[in-house]
C-alpha cells in the first residue's frame, strides 16, 4: 500500500498514476485518485489493480493538485466503496490514508454520532472528524492538528481542501512518508521511488509530524504547532 500527492502547475493526474505504479510492488487490492482543479474535487477508485483504476479515470480532468492512494484493506473488505480517496459528510474533504486508527470506534462514538459514515473503513473517520471540527469554527489547520492528535495507531496521510486548491495537508505517525522537493511544485509520497520521475530531492518526515505544502513551500510542524527546520537530501537513486 502507499500514498502519493503532488500540487504544482503541471497535470498532476499522470504523474500520481505513475507514482502509484511505483508503489504496487508494496502489495494492495484497490487503488485511487482525487483530482483537485477550479471546478472542485474529482474522485475515482476501483478495486483492482492501477490498469483498473486507469480505466475509470476521466481523460479530459485536469489538476495541478492531486492525491492518490493504494489500499492493503484492514478494516471494511476491499470494494470500491472502501477504497479511497474518502471524503467528508460535505464532500469538502477529501482524504487518503496508510495505517490503522486502533481507536476508531471510540472516535466515531464520542465526535461523529450523528454523521453517516459512507464506509466499512477505519480511515473515514479521520476525513470526517476534519470537517466536524472545521464545522465547529476551526480553521483547517488547526482541524487537522486537533483531528491528528485524536489519533492512536498508524498513518501516513494527505488531505485537500475543496475550498482551497493552494495547499495539501500531510502528516506521519509509525507509516513511511517523504516530501519530494521541485521547482514550483512539490510531492509527497510513501517511498522516494514514487518520486524519482520528477526530483531526488527529499525532506525525511518524523513521527508526529504534519506539513503543510503548497506549490513553493513545505511548512513541517510538530502536533503542537512548533515549526520544524530540517535540511533536504540528494537521492542517488536510478529511476
Ligand atoms: N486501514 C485503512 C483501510 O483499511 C488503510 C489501509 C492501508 O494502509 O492501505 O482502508
Amino acid at each position: 500500500c502507499g500514498i502519493v500527492g503532488y500540487i504544482g502547475e503541471q497535470n498532476s493526474k499522470e504523474i500520481l498514476l505513475r507514482g502509484l505504479e511505483k508503489l504496487e510492488y508494496r502489495g494492495y487490492d484497490s487503488a485511487g485518485i482525487a483530482l483537485l482543479n477550479g471546478n472542485g474535487v474529482h474522485v475515482f477508485k476501483e478495486k483492482g489493480r492501477i490498469a483498473d483504476l486507469r480505466e475509470v479515470v476521466n481523460p479530459d480532468v485536469e489538476a495541478p493538485v492531486g492525491i492518490g492512494h493504494t489500499r492493503w484493506a484492514t478494516h471494511g473488505a476491499p470494494s470500491r466503496v472502501n477504497a479511497h480517496p474518502h471524503q467528508s459528510a460535505s464532500g469538502r474533504f477529501t482524504l487518503v490514508h496508510n495505517g490503522v486508527i486502533e481507536n476508531y470506534a471510540i472516535l466515531k462514538r464520542d465526535y461523529l454520532e450523528n454523521v453517516e459514515l459512507k464506509s466499512d473503513t477505519d480511515t473515514e473517520v479521520i476525513v470526517q472528524l476534519v470537517e466536524k471540527f472545521v464545522n465547529n469554527g476551526l480553521d483547517v489547520e488547526e482541524a487537522f492538528r486537533q483531528t491528528l492528535t485524536l489519533l492512536k495507531g498508524s498513518y501516513a496521510i494527505a488531505l485537500i481542501d475543496a475550498e482551497n486548491k493552494d495547499v495539501i495537508y500531510v502528516a506521519k505517525n509509525k507509516s513511511p512518508l517523504l516530501v519530494g522537493l521541485g521547482d514550483g511544485f512539490n510531492v509527497v509520497a510513501s517511498d522516494a521511488m514514487a518520486m524519482l520521475q520528477v526530483t531526488n530531492q527529499y525532506v525525511e518526515l518524523m513521527d508526529k509530524e504534519m506539513v503543510i505544502v503548497t506549490k513553493d513551500s513545505v511548512t513541517i510542524k510538530k502536533l503542537d504547532g512548533n515549526i520544524i527546520d530540517r535540511d533536504p537530501y540528494t537521492a542517488e537513486l536510478d529511476a
